[in-house]
């Protein structure tokens, strides 16, 4: 019998689960103000973190491992890297 695990918040069955979360000094917040919903934080993360559900991108901060790349790349600068404990 196959075991359920996943390598991302995207991916089948049959795949790792990589708790990266844990690892997290920091979080990413968008501000939604600023955000042009290009798409392009989502094409950068790393580890599939982003998803763009209900007409807005979100970050599922169970995978997000805070590398800040999704920050750098942003066009508007509307991801506010904040250290860890702050709005979920
Ligand atoms: S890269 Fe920035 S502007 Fe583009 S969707 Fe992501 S948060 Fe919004
Ligand atoms: S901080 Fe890194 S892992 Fe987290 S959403 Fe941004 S690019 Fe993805």
């Amino acid at each position: 019998m196959s075991k359920k695990v996943h390598i991302s918040p995207l991916a089948n069955e049959g795949m790792y689960i990589l708790d990266t979360a844990s690892w997290r000094t920091e979080r990413p917040v968008i501000n939604k103000e600023k955000c042009i919903e290009c798409g392009l934080c989502l094409t950068y993360c790393p580890v599939n973190a982003i998803i763009f559900d209900e007409d807005k991108y979100k970050i599922t901060y169970n995978y997000c491992k805070g590398c800040g790349i999704c920050a750098v790349e942003c066009p508007k600068k509307a991801i506010d890297m904040t250290p860890e404990g702050g709005e979920k």
